[in-house]
């Protein structure tokens, strides 16, 4: 009768991290082999077994000896830390098999039992910061030449892996975690999160979170682990966190964001997407660039930085060590608004052709119906774009949840006076930040055909005065018109009172929530009481898409 090989990952360390399979394994073998520091771990689960311990490199005999007493029938443990087929013992134990021409239906039973791998474990102690592509590196040089590793860690840190560096250091190999981290600093900025895990989920568990600048100002040995964070890695509350994808936007006046969960997934936000088909090519080559190409030319100074830029990254290519240090390939979307004014609606046909050339194949341009144009450009120099439009005389504003005045365009002379408070509003406020994106309506006269009264929050101008309208639903099927709240304020308070609401509004609201929903929750802003303005009417509820 021949025995049974049973190759255990055992985890990280502490029983509860281990599988149950992996318990009743080693509970069911009658002789266990293993390292000694191993066996030690595993102790509180042995019963009777008999112990082969071996020292660290005696991983081959390990393997041997295994094979030698299943083969006289015995039921025999191969324990690994982690996972044992991650720089463990399965690959070993098969080839010593393999060495003797075992098969699966001719030799002894061979089970594999999946452990949580180091870089698992050490992952979770840090916080999320593997998310996305991986890899695991080995940076020990005994069975494997310097030269391969150094070309794996090259190609990791080019392709913007997370990278989990194992065996980095030991008493006598010193120099190979210096050299991984000089090769990683020519791809990846140094401030890149690193983190460092020593003997995760043992007794001398100690976790370190630093950068790749100064990962080396700290212990590693044997025992640690060395999660290297890609590009969009970020630090929040000392926990390495990757987001899920790259999607990452920025509109104006803003750092880049990574986009809210409900963002993404749209084409708009996928510009490096497959299915945006044709673009790609383009946008591969605005990657590596990392700048962006226009391809409407209209002056002959594009045309010569363009082909000052070509020469430039002619000369890189010729030499390894520029073009490796153009780094952070990744393309975001810049997005942002633009109109003509706030109480001009004109454009002017210089501003519709710098519009074509700033958003040129790439970029997206969406006519909406809140007086303005939002441009989500794909791109690693925003200002550039700023400039161009501010330049045509476009105003700017930021997309997402912001305030934004919608005036109409004052089409009569006595309703001008209202014109500086409307110009006055703007100036404070436009693209304030606020829970939900917020727009007031501001209409020159009592006809207010701009619709203020359906804004989240409308002024209308009348007799000298100003009308007040608080909390349109702005939208779905029992969409209703804001609630008057007052009539004839003072021209010289109108901006006050509405700022005023504005800020209580920014301070209060829930996050998400609409201004219409928040007045109905607090029954009562600045003194202006809430009514129930829905329509009495049976409707019944209808989400987008049915
Ligand atoms: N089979 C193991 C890896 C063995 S190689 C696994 O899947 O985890 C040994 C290396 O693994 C160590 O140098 C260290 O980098 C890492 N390692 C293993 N256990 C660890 C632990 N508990 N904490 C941190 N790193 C660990």
């Amino acid at each position: 009768m021949l025995g049974k090989i049973l190759v255990i990952g055992f985890g990280p360390g502490s029983f509860e991290h281990m599988t149950n399979r992996a318990q009743t394994a080693i509970q069911e073998s009658e002789c266990i082999i293993g390292y000694k520091t191993y066996v030690d771990l595993i102790q509180g689960l042995l019963t009777n077994q008999e112990i082969i311990s071996t020292g660290m490199s005696e991983e081959v005999s390990r393997a041997q000896a295994a094979v030698k007493l299943a083969e006289q029938g015995k039921t025999v443990a191969v324990i690994s830390s982690g996972d044992a087929g991650v720089y463990g013992m399965a690959g070993l134990v098969y080839e010593v098999l393999i060495e003797k021409g075992w098969t699966e239906n001719t030799g002894v039973s061979v089970e594999v039992i999946p452990g949580v791998s180091a870089s698992n474990s050490c992952a979770s102690l840090l916080g999320a910061p593997i998310m996305h592509d991986a890899c695991t590196i080995s940076l020990s040089d005994h069975l494997t030449p310097w030269a391969l590793i150094e070309k794996r860690i090259d190609a990791a840190a080019q392709a913007d892996f997370v990278i989990s560096l194992y065996n980095p250091k030991s008493g006598r190999r010193t120099r190979q975690i210096q050299e991984a981290q000089r090769i990683l600093l020519e791809y990846r900025s140094p401030q890149t999160p690193v983190g460092l895990v020593k003997s995760a989920y043992r007794d001398r568990q100690h976790i370190v979170i630093t950068d790749l600048e100064n990962m080396l100002n700290h212990d590693i040995g044997m025992l640690t682990t060395v999660v290297i964070g890609n590009s969009s890695t970020f630090l929040y509350d000392n926990k390495m966190i990757t987001p899920r994808g790259y999607q990452r936007k920025y509109t104006l006046h803003t750092e880049k964001q990574r986009l809210r969960p409900h963002e993404r997934l749209r084409h708009e936000n996928e510009p490096w997407a497959l299915h945006q088909g044709k673009n790609d090519l383009h946008l591969q080559k605005a990657e590596t660039a990392a700048t962006t190409i226009n391809p409407i030319k209209t002056g002959s100074l594009e045309l010569a930085l363009e082909a000052l830029s070509k020469v430039k990254e002619g000369t890189a290519s010729s030499d390894k060590k520029v073009i490796k240090t153009v780094h952070h390939p990744v393309v975001s979307v810049f997005e942002l608004a633009v109109s003509p004014g706030i109480v001009n609606k004109q454009f002017t046909a210089k501003q519709m052709l710098t519009l074509a050339e700033v958003v040129g194949n790439d970029g997206k341009m969406e006519y909406t119906p809140h007086h303005q144009i939002h441009l989500r450009i794909p791109t690693a120099n925003p200002d550039d774009i700023t400039e161009k439009l501010e330049e045509a005389g476009f105003i700017l504003e930021p997309l997402g949840d912001v305030f934004q005045l919608k005036a109409c365009d004052f089409c009569e002379g006595e309703k001008k006076d209202s014109i500086p408070h409307a110009e006055e509003l703007h100036q404070k406020l436009s693209g304030l930040p606020l829970p939900k994106e917020l727009k007031v309506g501001f209409n020159g006269c009592g006809m207010a055909c701009y619709g203020a009264v359906n804004d989240d929050i409308g002024i209308i101008f009348r007799k000298g005065k100003f009308d007040l309208f608080l909390g349109a639903k702005t939208v779905g099927r029992t969409a209703h018109a804001g609630q008057p709240v007052a009539e004839g304020i003072e021209p010289d308070n109108i901006v006050d009172v509405v700022e005023t609401i504005i800020q209580e509004y920014k301070e209060k609201g829930h996050p998400n929530e609409r201004f219409f929903k928040y007045f109905k929750r607090v029954g009562n802003i600045q003194g202006y009481t809430y009514q129930d303005m829905t329509p009495k009417i049976e409707i019944e509820p209808a989400p987008c898409g049915d």
